[in-house]
């Protein structure tokens, strides 16, 4: 089955608006893809309630994440050949040492996403550092490799958090949304965007008590959505960043619109699929590929390192 897609009809409607490339990716790319894993798996319940470890069905559906989302969507990565940036709680990576073990064998990148999927808005800058420092010492433990990145739960940062990042030497955080191509927080700290539109759990997350998501959509209108977007950013030379539960895009017919959206994003070439400390790497040695478009950022701090 061929999906509705737009951007490959190779005709560009005359007088497109087609203003000048982001940013400036290395080589002949026309646009970064990071694409993000992030393996809630049981804290997706635990962290609103504790209580809810005895609702068996609940937590199955939650454990379905690392027990059989991550296994086949690395059999697809590999599969595609492309990596991926896998955020992962410090619980869910002491409680499966062995999925761990398996990321880090298909080459993909390991970053931090709180202990229990806290959420930092709930949490002291003190008690904020120690979970921080908890995780970092789980990852690099469990991975032998000491993690660069950073997602917060929830997406959701603290004014301090960029701050006690660069403390804890975390080169990325890929938390905030305020632009979608790279930028340096004031100390130096590159973000890397995000954004609610490519995210699956407005798209898939269903439970009915307790009550979270909306309708599982059709896959159908999932690429589209996701397909309209990354064309786009494509042609504007943006960074698209597309975050997905395992516990979500681990079912079948997900891992099937990812495998057709990846292929159809290879179509379109010169498309720079990316881990998140390659991208963090390059903008730092690379201050001057963004190109701003803000009128407010005349005296930008873009360039801090
Ligand atoms: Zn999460």
């Amino acid at each position: 089955m061929r999906w509705n897609n737009p951007g490959s009809a190779g005709v560009l409607p005359a007088n497109r608006f087609l203003p000048p490339p982001r940013f400036a990716w290395p080589d002949d790319q026309r646009c970064a893809a990071m694409l993000c894993f992030d393996v809630d798996g049981e804290t997706t319940a635990l962290s609103e309630d504790p209580a809810l470890a005895r609702r068996r069905t609940l937590m199955s559906q939650c454990e379905y994440g690392p027990r059989v989302g991550v296994p086949r969507l690395l059999g697809l990565l590999a599969h595609l050949k492309v990596p991926a940036t896998f955020f992962v709680p410090g619980y869910i990576a002491e409680n499966h040492p062995r999925m761990i073990e398996a990321i880090v064998a298909g080459g993909h990148e390991i970053g931090l996403h709180g202990y229990l999927h806290e959420k930092l808005a709930n949490l002291s800058e003190v008690e904020e550092e120690a979970i921080l420092v908890r995780s970092i010492e789980i990852l690099t433990r469990l991975t032998g490799t000491r993690p660069v990145g950073y997602r917060a739960p929830w997406f959701e940062i603290n004014p301090w958090t960029p701050e006690l990042l660069a403390r804890h030497e975390i080169h990325y955080c890929a938390s905030e949304m305020g632009d979608d191509v790279p930028y340096f927080h004031d100390n130096g700290l590159v973000e890397i965007p995000g954004q609610w539109m490519l995210e699956d759990w407005e798209q898939f997350a269903f439970n009915a008590d307790p009550a979270w998501g909306f309708v599982p959509e059709n896959c159908e209108k999932v690429f589209d959505l996701w397909w309209r977007e990354f064309d786009a950013m494509h042609d504007m030379g943006c960074c698209f960043v597309l975050t997905l539960h395992p516990w979500l895009s681990g079912r079948p017919s997900r891992v099937r619109l990812l495998e057709d959206l990846v292929n159809a994003m290879r179509e379109k070439g010169h498309v720079w699929f990316v881990r998140g400390n390659e991208i963090a790497t390059y903008v730092r040695s690379h201050p001057q590929a963004r190109r701003e478009i803000d009128f407010d950022a005349e005296n930008s701090n873009l360039i801090k390192t």
